[in-house]
């Protein structure tokens, strides 16, 4: 080990890098961390983070509305743009300056530098252009969205990373996705006064997640104004005279929009990284393949987060990165644990789930109830808000397991991160039934729900 510079080299300063990387420096190792962009990666930068603070920007015309029936009156309310990504900078900046210096204080080099493999155990920084040794190496290079280049035109499109910096706010805006991503940036746009289209080639937004809420969703998006396109695609996108956008779809409608965002999935960061001269392996979508350890098919080349395309979130590459420390550092081989993992899709109103959707269920239990609630939550009353709130539970009936929980509505990303400790504690709906309720809230309904609404037996609902 001794005749390498770094015991640890990372090339990726994002959510994945950065904790292998002061984790592994805090344990004394020689460590080295290379990241070409900006620290803090996808997550700090130009995802999770911004998209957030947005979130919270976009949602203040429905409580300027909502507060007229408690009593207040609100003076016409303005928005700057300008104003908001300049605070939104301001932020970013200063953790980005937090995951820097996590990394430096705890004994790390970083390199602002692109970094490349030369072989199994060099590294090349080009920005310095000279290369270093490692004894073992970890690619934590994230992704980036997929640029679509089949589409005509796409040349004119924006993706995610840039609809948090754009000059000025769209007057309307076409975003064509139907993940998370593009149903988070349409309520957005939508929330800050843009016109909003969304196109999605599928059957329903939001695939993977409980039908009842990816329709309960679909329906209160487009009560609010926000048009959803299913089963249909942009085949083109010109630029005007005037300087906007037209978009052609495949159900034969031209769009006019300023802004068309392409939000179509995102491919891992492995072009170009030297790969093949290190001989590690990559899979059908230029994904890193690896064990379940994370390793690659060289022993000493680990990779972890979104260039692995496991599971695209901030949280498991963080996990996977600790999982990393123990395996390699602490001589205790720990395998990331992909289970049941709560998300949220912070769009307005919010999904927050954990575990099997009824779909899935169905078709590996063989007999499921559903439990589930629909209600308009309490401090919609008085602001005269006709939004539903709607919860569900799937429950094994064998072994009486809560296998699922799905929430739409205020602040179901939150209730989702506390639901996943009893789903992945795999407790049973009696657990749930015997805990108090707390009143008065809206997750009060999660403990009260005594009757299924109804059940699936071999696939097939019943009652
Ligand atoms: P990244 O954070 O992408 O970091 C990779 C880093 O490597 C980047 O900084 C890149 O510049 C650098 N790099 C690449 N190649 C090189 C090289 N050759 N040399 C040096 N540096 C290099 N997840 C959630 O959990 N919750 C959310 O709400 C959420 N919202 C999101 C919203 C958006 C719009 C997007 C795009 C993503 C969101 N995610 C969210 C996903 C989350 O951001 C990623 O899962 C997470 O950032 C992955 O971490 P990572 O370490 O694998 O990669």
């Amino acid at each position: 080990m001794g005749s390498y510079d770094y015991d640890l080299f990372v090339i990726g300063g994002g959510s994945g890098g950065v904790r292998a990387a002061r984790i592994s420096a805090g344990l004394g190792k020689r460590v080295a961390i290379a990241e070409e962009f900006r620290f803090g990666g996808t997550c700090v930068i130009r995802g999770c983070v911004p998209k957030k603070l947005y979130v919270y920007a976009s949602q203040f015309p429905e409580h300027f509305a909502d507060a007229a029936g408690y009593g207040w009156t609100v003076p016409e309310a303005r928005f700057d743009w300008q104003t908001l990504v300049a605070n939104k900078d301001k932020e970013i900046a200063r953790l980005e300056g937090l995951y820097r210096k996590g990394v430096e204080g705890s004994g790390g080099q970083v390199f602002q530098s692109r970094a490349t493999l030369v072989d199994a155990h060099t590294i090349r920084i080009e920005a310095e252009d000279r290369t270093v040794t490692a004894d073992q190496i970890m690619i934590a290079t994230g992704g980036r969205p997929n640029p679509h280049l089949a589409l005509p035109g796409h040349e004119h499109c924006i993706f995610s990373n840039e609809a948090f910096d754009l000059p000025e706010l769209p007057g309307a805006i076409m975003i064509a996705g139907g993940g998370y991503i593009a149903v988070e940036f349409a309520n957005i746009f939508h929330g800050l006064g843009v016109e909003t289209t969304l196109v999605y080639r599928g059957r329903e937004i939001l695939s993977r997640f409980d039908m009842d809420l990816r329709r309960g969703l679909h329906e209160t998006m487009e009560k609010k104004d926000i048009r959803i396109l299913c089963h249909t695609v942009g085949e083109a996108v010109d630029r005007r005279d005037d300087g906007r956008l037209d978009v052609h779809l495949s159900n034969g409608e031209r769009l006019v929009v300023d802004q068309a965002m392409l939000a179509l999935g995102r491919i891992p960061n492995t072009e170009n990284l030297g790969l093949g001269e290190a001989g590690v392996e990559t899979g059908k979508m230029g994904e890193i393949v690896v064990d379940d350890f994370s390793r690659t098919n060289i022993e000493n080349i680990w990779a972890i987060g979104d260039v692995t395309n496991r599971v695209q979130l901030t949280p498991v590459a963080i996990h996977e990165a600790m999982c990393f420390v123990e395996t390699a550092f602490k001589n205790n081989p720990t395998r990331p644990d992909h289970d049941t993992i709560a998300t949220a899709v912070f769009s307005q109103p919010e999904i927050g789930t954990v575990g099997l959707s009824e779909d899935e269920a169905s078709t590996r239990f063989e007999e499921i109830d559903i439990y589930r609630a629909a209600f308009r939550p309490m401090r919609n009353i008085l602001a005269g808000r006709d939004e539903r709130m709607m919860m569900k539970l799937v429950v094994d009936r064998a072994t009486d397991r809560v296998l699922g929980a799905h929430v739409l509505g205020p602040d179901a990303g939150e209730m989702a991160q506390l639901l996943g400790i009893a789903v992945k504690a795999r407790l049973g709906k009696q657990d749930f039934d015997r805990t108090m309720a707390l009143h008065p809230t809206a997750a009060e309904e999660l403990v009260t729900m005594y009757k299924p609404s109804h059940s699936i037996r071999n696939g097939e609902r019943v009652g």
